[in-house]
């Protein structure tokens, strides 16, 4: 249970809304349909920090959560995933003059990122992640992984760079993360989801227990300024569905921060507004999901879900148990014939709906909606495309 705001310890808080029973890892998948039924519940009870504007799950228990190479989250089979990473590494080579440097990733996952920017800047790396699985991850000259959390007996390691994403939004205690990094002192890029796309644009599927945080502008820059860091970039980016951060550690002159003031990406007020009607405004989404499906089922239509990721999982988990939906395909071939969390269905390959022929296909993010219908098309699938 977090009893203070994780991010500046304030102790009053506003609810905002209560899931009681949410799958505790939605990026775990399960061999068998047997074991997806039982997968562990948590819940997620979601409030509003009065003093700094950060959002989290008072509920969360950290007993409950595990990172190991079972946990799949890896966003590299999309092309448009790609494009954005390789985007964003060659942004940050150019910015922080990358080369020939050593950069130190913390939760690089397979290990992908870490690869991109040690390519394109002829880096050296060093990537930690407990989920890190030395069979499916890369392996190079210039990269060295450890499947393990990074802690302060690393800290002697040359480090010029320090990468970190999808990371913050994962921990109960994120500013212990941050005092540990900035031990390190050097410039460091963060990268978390953003609590306004869920808020403003109804990105309501992002809502799961494996985030105790959610970081809005306004919090985000608040834990790294508490932490003692100069923030000197801060932006949506991906759609507006991340926050992308860049920090240094804070020199005591006035001079840098001054230099660096931006504008705010929101200001307190409509940020409150939206939080206020948050909970109603989903409640809506969920409904109106609900009744489609429904239809489609009444109407002897056939419909799958595409992308078996966390929200893939959360879209099904908001629903009564018996969702007429069958199958969620994914690209990903590790995540193939495994089962989600709670409510069991089936991830199948893209090839296996020309088999299935469905009348329509759901998605649950837009930025993937022109490589799915190229990759629908491709397969000789003429099903309706719809968009949660
Ligand atoms: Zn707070």
């Amino acid at each position: 249970m977090l009893k203070h705001c994780p991010v500046c310890e304030h102790p009053s808080t506003s609810k905002i809304l209560r899931i009681p029973e949410a799958p505790v890892h939605c990026n775990r998948l399960y061999g068998s349909r047997k074991a997806a039924l039982a997968a562990p519940i948590g819940e997620i009870d979601l409030v509003y920090c009065e003093n700094c504007g950060h959002i989290f799950n008072r509920a969360f228990d950290e007993a409950l959560v595990a990172y190991d190479p079972e946990y799949e989250n890896s966003l590299f089979h999309s092309a448009r995933f790609r494009e954005y990473a390789r985007d964003i590494a060659g942004e940050l080579i150019e910015r922080h003059n990358l080369h020939n440097k050593d950069i130190l990733e913390i939760g690089c996952g397979g290990g992908d990122f870490l690869k991109l920017i040690c390519d394109l800047g002829e880096n050296r790396g060093r990537g930690f992640d407990p989920a890190y699985d030395a069979e499916q991850g890369i392996a190079a000259k210039n990269l060295h992984f450890v499947r393990g959390y990074f802690d302060e007996t690393y800290l002697p390691m040359p480090i010029d760079f320090i990468v970190c994403r999808h990371v913050l939004e994962h921990l109960a205690a994120p500013a212990e993360l941050l005092a540990l990094v900035r031990a390190i002192s050097a410039p460091l890029f963060f990268e978390v989801p953003n609590a306004l796309y869920t808020l403003r644009d109804l990105g309501i599927w992002d809502v799961i227990y494996e985030h105790p945080s959610y970081f809005t502008p306004a919090s985000l820059q608040h834990i790294f300024k508490r932490g003692e860091f100069s923030v000197t970039r801060l932006n949506e980016v991906y759609g507006k569905q991340f926050l992308a951060l860049e920090a240094h550690p804070e020199r005591k002159t006035s001079v840098i921060l001054a230099k660096y003031k931006r504008e705010k990406l929101i200001q307190e007020s409509e940020l409150r507004a939206l939080i206020a009607t948050f909970k109603q405004r989903r409640a809506e989404k969920v409904a109106l999901w609900g009744q489609k499906i429904h239809h489609f089922a009444e109407s002897a239509q056939k419909v799958v879900l595409w992308g078996a990721g966390s929200k893939g999982a959360t879209f099904l988990n908001s629903f009564a148990k018996n969702l007429p939906i069958e199958f969620i395909v994914d690209i990903n071939p590790r995540k193939q014939g495994l089962f989600i969390p709670r409510t069991g269905q089936e991830i199948i390959p893209p090839d296996a709906l020309k088999k299935y022929q469905p009348d329509g296909i759901i998605l649950l993010n837009s930025l993937y909606e022109s490589e799915i219908r190229s990759q629908v098309e491709a397969i000789g699938v003429r099903a309706k495309i719809y968009i949660a």
